[in-house]
């Protein structure tokens, strides 16, 4: 089936009330009807829906399998956001005294993870450039337990090329993990590209309109195989103790392997959990995303386009821009559209600060993927915790400002910018 079929009807069964809607099961526990179930729940031997919210629901199972189906993955695990849905599957993989090898272009807070928080926990993080893939094989040793980086890079708008990122990957039996928050799976398919898991912050797009915060991470079909009796992965392949013994690679249906152990041993010891209401907002916003991405995308080819003829600006990164860096890897990767999201360069801090004051539509906000127009400088706000270094290697300059393009009228859009570069 189609995109737009399953953004509507993937993964709901019509329950005994026959609700249009998906209902909102706000239930902590469930009853488990009898001691000997019981004990079987909490064996693994009965599906995770029903027995505490904490490891799983009923309606967020709803959004896990809608979601995993969007992706064209084999199984989705929803958590409370995009920040735990990249801690998790990290800590899924490395521990201690290991290391990962991951973008330099990322989401501010991904940075200020990978290289402070993961740093107090033992796991170094190896920064390479998405714009020299070459340079991940240097980084790579024994201990190396996966390759991160973003579909198209928040803000620095870098589209990496994921066959060769992949390539090398493969060449170590190391697991892929891409954000694919911006690009979302409408326009861009990493799973396609040979990529492991797919991580969400579905507080961006796929509400898309600022309602909630919540991520998703996904696995793709056949994850298991490159899992299953790989040395990087002991934890996975040797027995589990909290388990009494449990080898996870053995006895868990392939397909779900990887979501399943972050459930099971992160989701229960941390409790990152995604409230059950909103699991029912963001499949609210699902249902109409196929629509929005398409028009966020139009508008803001229509910004960059205009931007990059006005004498202030002097740099705009658009992926569907011919100028961009990222122009080639864009129309490998981002067949149909490249998002909402742009960035562009001013002068310096005061002339982004004036431009900001002087919009109307766009509002100063530090989120993206809004159906309402966002305007934000980088430096100041949402990378503020980076030093002049990363700042550098994330492609934020003094003077850039992010535009998350919304799906309003792109005339009047332009005509919001144009009085604030001209005020
Ligand atoms: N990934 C990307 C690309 C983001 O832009 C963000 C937030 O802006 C996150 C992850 C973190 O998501 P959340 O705010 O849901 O924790």
């Amino acid at each position: 089936m189609h995109f737009q079929t399953e953004a509507l009807h993937a993964g709901y069964e019509k329950d005994t009330q026959r609700t249009m809607a998906v209902p909102i099961y706000m239930s902590t526990a469930f009853d488990f009807g009898s001691a000997e179930f019981a004990a079987s729940s909490f064996n693994l031997q009965q599906g995770t829906d029903n027995v505490y919210t904490r490891v799983g629901n009923p309606t967020t199972a709803i959004l896990e399998k809608r979601f995993a189906t969007l992706e064209g993955g084999s199984a989705a695990l929803a958590v409370s956001s995009g920040m735990s849905a990249i801690f998790y599957s990290v800590l899924n993989v490395a521990q201690a005294g290991d290391n990962i090898v991951v973008a330099s272009q990322l989401y501010g807070g991904t940075v200020t993870l990978f290289s402070q928080t993961l740093k107090r926990i033992g796991i170094e993080a190896r920064f390479f450039d998405v714009h020299a893939p070459e340079t991940i094989e240097s980084l790579i040793d024994d201990k190396t337990k996966c390759v991160f980086f973003e579909s198209i890079t928040n803000p620095s708008i870098d589209v990496p090329d994921f066959d060769a990122i992949v390539a090398i990957a493969n060449r170590y039996g190391l697991i892929t993990i891409v954000d694919n928050t911006v690009a979302t799976p409408v326009l861009c398919r990493p799973f396609e590209h040979g990529v492991d898991v797919v991580v969400h912050s579905a507080s961006k797009y796929a509400t898309g309109q600022g309602l909630a915060i919540g991520g998703l991470i996904v696995e793709r079909e056949n994850l298991a195989e490159k899992i299953k009796g790989n040395a990087r992965y002991g934890h996975f392949n040797e027995p589990e103790v909290s388990y009494h013994g449990l080898v996870f690679s053995d006895s868990v249906v392939s397909g779900v392997l990887f979501t399943f152990r972050t459930r099971m041993i992160l989701m229960r010891d941390t409790g990152a959990v995604m409230s059950p209401f909103n699991a029912w907002l963001f499949i609210q916003g699902l249902e109409t995303l196929f629509l929005r991405i398409k028009q966020h995308s139009q508008n803001a080819l229509a910004i960059a386009q205009w931007l990059e003829q006005h004498p202030k600006v002097k740099k705009v990164n658009y992926p569907l821009l011919p100028s961009d860096k990222s122009y080639a890897n864009a129309a490998k990767y981002l067949p149909t559209g490249a998002s909402g999201l742009l960035s562009f360069e001013v002068e310096d801090f005061d002339t982004a600060k004036k431009i900001l004051d002087n919009v109307a539509i766009f509002s100063i906000v530090a989120n993206i993927g809004d159906s309402k127009s966002i305007i934000n400088h980088s430096a100041s706000t949402t990378h503020q915790q980076l030093s002049k270094e990363e700042l550098k290697k994330a492609g934020v300059s003094e003077g850039l400002i992010r535009l998350s393009v919304g799906i309003e009228n792109s005339e009047d859009l332009i005509e919001d910018l144009k009085r604030a570069l001209e005020a």
